[in-house]
């Protein structure tokens, strides 16, 4: 059978080679270039650009200059970014057919679904790259994404997960096995447990030598680590090389510091995680790891968030990036976390874009490809019908979402933007 040309290019461009991960690759079929008008850019560097036209062919960005000719888009009215990236989700984390908390790790073909709806939240939220922490479950999902099969953000994932549990983790030889087999599996990073839950009292999982040689594996293998950690396993993350630490809570003033010396990336989260966890109670509650107990310990950690965010914010060259810890409830409301970095504990607007934008990319490697408008790199571009650098709730409203040069949302400011979406937000 003769294949057209056009249909045989896309077949090779998605075809069985197309499992990597998704940055970088080109649009199937390139077309035109694409000519977006604007008003105010936030360039994700921490710079705004007025009147300026971006133009686009294939997956990049060509060129954000003047341009004439005609336009495509027209965003002009709007504040455009280039498209958020979030460091820290549970992409595949949803509620069960009971409606209570099912975690990440389903199988069945209502968790496929709902994995899926999530990945379509997210993306039409404007969250064009997520890292998931992780799951194995994570793998089809980000494949298929970047296959072009289905909608959704480009997806990092940690795969399965190391699980600090004391002695019984394993040797540091073993832990390093266990590395390696992440690589194996697909892994984009590791993401390592040192300290159990919060609501647990965050105690450390790990000794320093077991710390130490994962996160020593990981960077053998060319992966970046990022390391949950509260209290005395911040500074403990930090000394052993790891890449990023997540959560941070009541870390103290000095183990900021040491993370800025040491350039240690933190993700910590101002809100959205618990204000999900409060809101969605009766769906986590006795479900494994939710007690009563857990809840009330919560409640007391929000204002001691709002306390770190604001004291990492105040910490010189500390490098604060953007993530939210999103779980069942919380996909497609990820930049809840703006609002809440930004009201709750005093993070400069421009700052908490940068966060989600040139420096998220930098904490995942990958500054020279996503999270800034400038030429040469990936079309996510996005749009807010307001200026989230004075009304921070504009984040809320995201009324263009294109990827790698796909526009998978385009609606007129004020217009109803998703159903299910709304529903989800109104919650
Ligand atoms: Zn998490």
């Amino acid at each position: 059978m003769r294949i057209p040309t056009l249909i045989l290019s896309v077949l090779l461009a998605v075809g069985p080679g197309a499992v990597a991960i998704p940055v970088g690759a080109e649009v199937p079929i390139a077309g035109r270039q694409i000519v977006i008008a604007t008003s105010t850019v936030l360039d994700g560097r921490g710079h705004a650009l007025q009147d300026v036209r971006l133009v686009v062919k294939g997956s990049r960005i060509v060129s954000v200059g003047p341009a004439t000719g005609p336009i495509d888009y027209d965003l002009r009215g709007l504040t455009v970014l280039p498209g958020w990236i979030d460091a820290h989700t549970h992409i595949t984390w949803s509620f069960g057919p009971d409606g209570k908390n099912a975690g990440s790790d389903g199988t069945t073909p209502l968790d496929a679904y709902n994995a899926a709806s999530n990945a379509w939240l997210t993306l039409l939220a404007g969250f064009t790259t997520i890292q998931s922490v992780g799951s194995p479950t994570d793998l089809p999902l980000r494949d298929a994404i970047a296959a072009g099969r289905i909608p959704g953000p480009r997806i990092l994932t940690a795969v399965e997960p190391l699980e600090g549990r004391g002695e019984v983790t394993g040797t540091p030889a073993e832990i390093r096995a266990f590395i390696r087999k992440q690589k194996d599996a697909g892994a984009d990073l590791i993401k390592i447990f040192a300290s159990q839950s919060i609501r647990l009292g965050g105690a450390m999982t790990l000794s320093a030598a077991q710390l130490g040689a994962a996160c020593d594996e990981a960077r053998k293998l060319g992966l970046r680590t990022v390391v949950h950690a509260y209290k005395g396993a911040v500074r403990a993350a930090a000394l052993a090389g790891c890449t990023q630490v997540e959560h941070g809570s009541l870390a103290t003033d000095d183990d900021l510091k040491l993370l800025a010396e040491r350039g240690t990336y933190l993700d910590p989260q101002a809100g959205l995680v618990i204000e999900n966890y409060l809101l969605n109670k009766d769906r986590y509650l006795g479900t494994p790891g939710y007690t009563a107990e857990g809840f009330a310990a919560m409640e007391k950690i929000l204002p001691l968030n709002h306390d770190l965010v604001r004291r990492a914010a105040n910490t010189p060259g500390l490098k604060v990036v953007f993530g939210t810890d999103a779980v069942a409830g919380a996909h497609g409301r990820n930049a809840e976390e703006f609002v809440d970095r930004v009201r709750d504990a005093g993070v400069d607007p421009m700052v908490a874009m940068v966060s989600a934008t040139s420096l998220g990319a930098e904490a995942l490697g990958l500054a020279d490809q996503i999270g800034s408008i400038a030429p040469g790199l990936e079309a996510d571009i996005i749009a807010l019908d307001g200026d989230p650098l004075t009304d921070i709730t504009s984040v809320r409203r995201v009324v263009f979402v294109m990827k790698g040069g796909v526009v998978y949302k385009n609606v007129p400011a004020g217009a109803n933007q998703h159903a299910l979406g709304e529903k989800i937000s109104a919650k």
